[in-house]
């Protein structure tokens, strides 16, 4: 007797083989989804190791294909690949898009994603999997089933802000890369990749919201005792594209190169130079204090307060008195 789990991953697992035959044994597959995947530089082992796939125009291709598997229409629903309309019609939910399966640390699909392959299009560009008994997106990481094992050789984790960084950094040989994917980062990815390695780097897009997310997630990871650090790509870049104009060799070397202490990727953001107002380097020194108030230990804090002293140019004394009051207003 098969437990309703089981039955759900049984289903996913088939509409993941499903997506993968309609990408490389259909025509349409072949001509759009295949045609866009090599566009976007990725090598048929790639393609076929992160399981890519395509779901097809006809809006009803997996519902009959499962019809004719036996798939129950009930886990159907419930896995969010098929949906009905208000008419009460039953139709695909993904159509017409690349799929990336979003499979969790023991190699489950779980859930997965689309993405439009035409950019001029209004709708959204990915579309995800709805939460399900067997799909809770804050708890999974996008790529970890592949990463695990170079995660803890390498005790360091990079994370990135999407699919296609993780396939593309991992095709560029960094194999040791998750993603957050569909979601702002959570305290259960966190502690996901706490169980092997207290190193990470984030590696996010080059924009507003790739900064404003790094912010975010160096705070996160330092409450878990995490040495952080951060490299944002050039503006306009994310992993992805970096990866695809320049050789592994120089992806790589750029990486390791350009990898920030996070007290420093903070401070570029702030007002700390001569040119700085008083104010502003009080606006300042307080932001800098903030991640230093999440750091264990006194002694990986003052190692932090002697930076930012020198960053800003006010006395260490001043400073620590200053974090004693934020830490006291964080607890
Ligand atoms: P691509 O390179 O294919 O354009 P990306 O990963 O660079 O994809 P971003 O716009 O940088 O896309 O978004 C980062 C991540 O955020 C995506 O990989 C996806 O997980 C999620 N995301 C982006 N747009 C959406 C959306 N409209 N709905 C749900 N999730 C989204
Ligand atoms: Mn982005
Ligand atoms: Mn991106
Ligand atoms: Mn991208």
């Amino acid at each position: 007797q098969k437990t309703r789990e089981e039955s759900l991953y049984i289903v996913n697992d088939w509409a993941r083989r499903w997506f993968e035959e309609q990408l490389w044994q259909t025509e349409e597959g072949r001509a759009v989804g295949l045609v866009y995947f090599r566009e976007r530089s990725f090598t048929d082992a790639t393609i076929r190791k992160f399981q890519l796939g395509y779901s097809p125009t006809n809006p009803q291709a997996l519902l009959n294909a499962a019809n004719q598997a036996g798939h129950n229409l009930e886990y159907l629903l419930e896995l969010g690949l098929v949906k009905r309309s208000e008419k009460g019609e039953l139709y695909d939910a993904f159509r017409e898009r690349v799929i990336f399966p979003i499979v969790d640390r023991a190699g489950r699909v779980a859930g997965f994603a689309g993405r439009i392959m035409n950019s001029q299009a209004k709708a959204a560009k990915y579309i995800n999997s709805p939460e399900c008994p067997i799909y809770n997106k804050s708890k999974i990481l996008y790529g970890l089933y592949h990463a695990r094992k170079s995660i803890a050789k390498a005790d360091m984790c990079f994370l990135a802000e999407g699919y296609t960084d993780v396939i593309s950094l991992y095709q560029a040989g960094i194999e040791n890369v998750v993603a957050s994917s569909g979601t702002s980062l959570t305290e259960s990815q966190i502690r996901l990749i706490r169980q092997l390695t207290g190193r990470v780097a984030i590696l996010f897009d080059g924009d507003p919201a790739g900064i404003k997310a790094s912010q975010r997630g160096i705070d996160m990871f330092l409450r878990e005792d995490f040495d952080v650090r951060v490299l944002l790509f050039p503006e306009g870049h994310d992993p992805d594209s970096f990866a695809r104009q320049h050789s592994s060799s120089v992806v790589q070397e750029y990486i390791s190169e350009n990898l920030q202490d996070f007290i420093r990727f903070k401070a570029q953001f702030l007002a700390t130079g001569p040119e700085a107002t008083p104010t502003q380097k009080v606006q300042a020194a307080r932001e800098l204090l903030e991640s230093i108030a999440h750091l264990r230990g006194e002694l990986k804090q003052s190692i932090y307060l002697r930076d930012t002293a020198q960053i800003l140019g006010i006395d260490q004394t001043i400073l620590s008195t200053e974090l004693r009051t934020i830490q006291a207003r964080l607890q």
